[in-house]
């Protein structure tokens, strides 16, 4: 008799806490399917050297794919400033210099805006989210959570730069807002959203 094997897919990072949020964000999308953390197999971790979002998520998800023979997720992220052209953009996790160190980034962000009216402070954070096949096929949706850099940090929640970013037609923080109330409007979870159908479309097609 034949087992069915469940169909797995890999996220294409180390990072127990990004696997967790895409699993929460993927579970109403993804029925029946198994995400297995990168953590799990031996991956050297690919030089991200893409000069956009996409590029860089696909350099992730390009990796994990060869290297396990699993279809592979990843995703890129960042706050892009309009009055800085986009920056920090692809280099949000090291603006200041020291790879994650998200307050240091967030006060080098403020004091460059320092003297910027909130008019002019208009920002989003984006998203690219990407599938590679072990046979080759490459797929990327992409999210923007639109929103103002804020003058000053308020809230203790999120990450990264959510006590000085709030969204479009909040009043409050993405630091001041529940995990569920970001969840649903911010970058990863419109770009994957997009990703989803076309998980499960490479998927059927494989079996
Ligand atoms: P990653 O590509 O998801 O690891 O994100 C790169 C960097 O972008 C993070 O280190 C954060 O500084 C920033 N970032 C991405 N998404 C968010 C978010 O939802 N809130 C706050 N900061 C974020």
């Amino acid at each position: 008799m034949e087992v069915a094997q469940p169909r797995r897919v890999v996220v294409a990072t180390g990072n127990a806490h990004k696997v967790t949020e895409l699993r929460n964000i993927l579970a109403p999308w993804l029925n029946g399917i198994e995400l297995v953390s990168g953590g799990e197999f031996e991956v050297p971790e690919p030089v991200e050297d893409g000069t956009t979002f996409a590029q860089n998520a696909l350099i992730k998800a390009r990796a994990y794919a060869r290297a396990t023979g699993l279809p592979a997720i990843a995703d890129d992220s960042g706050l892009c400033v309009d009055i800085l052209g986009g920056a920090p953009g692809i280099f949000s996790a090291r603006w200041s210099g020291a790879h994650g160190n998200d307050a240091a980034n967030r006060h080098l962000l403020l004091a460059q805006l320092a003297d910027v009216p909130l008019a002019n402070r208009g920002a989003h954070f984006h998203c690219a989210a990407a599938l590679v096949t072990p046979q080759g096929r490459e797929e990327v949706r992409e999210g923007d959570m639109p929103g103002t850099l804020l003058t000053a940090e308020r809230g203790s929640g999120g990450f990264g730069y959510d006590p000085i970013f709030a969204p479009v037609g909040s009043s409050r923080s993405n630091a001041e807002l529940s995990p569920e109330e970001k969840d649903a409007i911010c970058h990863r979870g419109k770009a994957f959203a997009q990703l989803a159908p076309v998980i499960m479309q490479v998927l059927l097609e494989q079996h």
